[in-house]
């Protein structure tokens, strides 16, 4: 049976007055979500999509893949419904990123999913790989070949997401399923992490971090260090071999 073990941190920056991230450690969830929108909405939306994550790990019916994009779906039709309800938070919308361990298969595959240009990477073998692609402005630009993804970390455009919780209409997440290998480890961030951090530095620091808390307190600090010019948020989930 395998272990996963994770653990988070977060902090508003050095720049922004609130912290409109949210992120979420469960039993079978893990999950980081970005808010956007005026007059603290952001931290609303992000709430309102991690609470809606938060009760897959309640709910007593073994985990799949739809029920993960359910959640997702109730998430935003949650934003957009207080959206209505507060028109002060009208408008409000956020991102979402996480890894669901799946009950149904029994070799436990995890559904990596997201909206938005929350990230989930894989590290494993000292190689930081990317599982997800935002789904952005410059993304579409660098996916078209117009601009290179150097490029892209400084484009104007950089921050305006094509795809986010809180639009009538709903916003499908991308999913996938992926095996979970002992040894793997999991990286669930904000865009205030890769945005801050080059994959370089990411890589770095989790080949030196020994456990999941040390990686995103080490993660958070460096991103501190380099700027802190968004809210930063890191979930990191490693997966062993249970001794149990
Ligand atoms: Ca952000």
């Amino acid at each position: 049976m395998l272990e996963l073990t994770a653990a988070w941190a977060t902090d508003v920056g050095r720049v922004r007055v609130s912290n409109e991230d949210a992120s979420y450690v469960g039993r079978r969830v893990w999950a980081v979500a970005d808010g956007m929108g005026g007059h603290a909405a952001g931290e609303v939306a992000s709430r309102l999509a991690i609470e809606a994550l938060r009760a897959l790990d309640d709910a007593p019916e073994p985990l799949d893949r739809q029920a993960i994009v359910n959640a997702v779906a109730a998430a935003n039709a949650a934003i957009v419904r207080h959206g209505h309800l507060h028109r002060r938070t009208a408008g409000m919308g956020t991102t979402v990123c996480g890894i669901g361990r799946l009950d149904a298969a029994p070799e436990a595959p995890l559904c990596v999913f997201h909206v938005g240009d929350s990230r989930v990477y894989r590290f494993a073998g000292g190689v930081l790989e990317p599982y997800t692609t935002d789904h952005s402005e410059v993304a579409e630009l660098v996916a078209a070949g117009l601009i290179s993804p150097e490029e892209a970390s400084t484009h104007p455009l950089r921050n305006i997401v094509t795809r986010c919780l809180g639009l009538a209409g709903g916003a499908a997440p991308d999913s996938r399923l992926v095996e979970a290998v002992a040894g793997d480890r999991w990286v669930l961030c904000s865009d205030g992490l890769n945005g801050e951090l080059s994959s370089e530095a990411i890589t770095g620091l989790l080949a030196a971090a020994p456990t999941p808390q040390e990686a995103v307190d080490a993660l958070v600090a460096a991103a501190l260090v380099a700027g802190g010019r968004d809210n930063v948020t890191v979930v990191v989930m490693d997966v062993a071999d249970g001794t149990g």
